[in-house]
């Protein structure tokens, strides 16, 4: 699969997952843009990259006039956008319906839910003038796949996600921008770690949840998202790829 001469814009691009994606483009030969609210993290994160290869730019999903000036950002430094990657995301806390705080679900629901459909809102408008592009979305296995006890409001957000991802799709698969999404299970990042839990504990307990018996690597969640954003998958519309080791199989 290769991206040379393409703009890739990731959301959460200094993240565990974001960070991995950004290493497998640029690889593939694209220039990749990292989009978060944490300046230093970010530019520690396009530095590791590679200087000449990976940019960065100040960005909150939240803000609708914050994505704009993010897809504004990209498209003028770097004169376009062909693959984007909305990868944004919190886990919340975690507890059950009544315990829930209404702050708290809301800021979930706008990082996961209206993150997504705020930077693809941007994101299309480019690309169907601009003759087209591919959009990955990045959602989980809790959520249209999977639920579990406790994570409410994230599994609400992320069901979110894939449906507007299938309803994005067919909205805009005529205008030539293909658009799908990766539903990852627990991954080796902090946020599939309990409170207190090291690496090595959480390998201990995925042991037994998991049928593959491991947390997916950041990097096969990165090549999945390469593959759904390449030629390779043209004919795939809408559809929401699960990469969890078996855990909802
Ligand atoms: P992570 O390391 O915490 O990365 C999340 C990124 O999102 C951070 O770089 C953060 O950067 C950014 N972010 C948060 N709020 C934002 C906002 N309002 N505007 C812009 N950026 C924002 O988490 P991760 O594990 O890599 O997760 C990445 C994605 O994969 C998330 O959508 C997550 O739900 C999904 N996922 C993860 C797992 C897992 O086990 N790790 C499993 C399934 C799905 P700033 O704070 O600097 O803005």
């Amino acid at each position: 699969m290769a991206f040379d001469g393409k703009i890739v814009l990731i959301t959460g691009g200094a993240g565990g997952i974001g960070r991995a994606i950004g290493h497998a483009f640029a690889r593939a030969g694209a220039t990749v843009v990292l989009a978060g609210r944490d300046v230093t993290a970010l530019a520690d994160a396009a530095k590791e990259i590679g200087p000449g290869t990976a940019d960065h730019v100040v960005a909150d999903v939240t803000d609708a006039a914050s994505t704009a000036r993010m897809v504004e950002t990209v498209t003028g430094r770097h004169g376009g956008l062909h693959v984007a990657v909305n990868n944004a995301g919190i886990l919340g806390p975690v507890g059950p319906v009544a315990d829930l705080g209404a702050a708290a679900w809301g800021d979930v629901l706008d990082v996961n839910l209206t993150g997504v459909f705020l930077s693809m809102k941007h994101e299309i408008a480019h690309m169907r003038a601009h003759g087209g592009g591919t959009i990955v979305n990045v959602s989980s296995n809790i959520g249209a796949h999977g639920r579990r006890p406790g994570m409410a409001a994230y599994a609400a957000s992320k069901a979110g996600v894939s449906v507007l991802t299938r309803t994005a799709a067919l909205d805009h698969i005529a205008d030539g921008v293909r658009i799908n999404a990766v539903s990852p299970g627990a991954s080796d990042t902090p946020m599939s770690l309990l409170p207190g839990e090291s690496e090595t504990g959480r390998a201990v307990r995925m042991r037994g949840a998991i049928p593959a018996g491991r947390v997916a690597n950041t990097s096969e969640v990165a090549s999945t998202v390469l593959w759904l954003a390449s030629d390779a998958s043209a004919h795939v519309v809408g559809h929401d790829l699960v990469i969890d080791g078996g855990s909802t199989a």
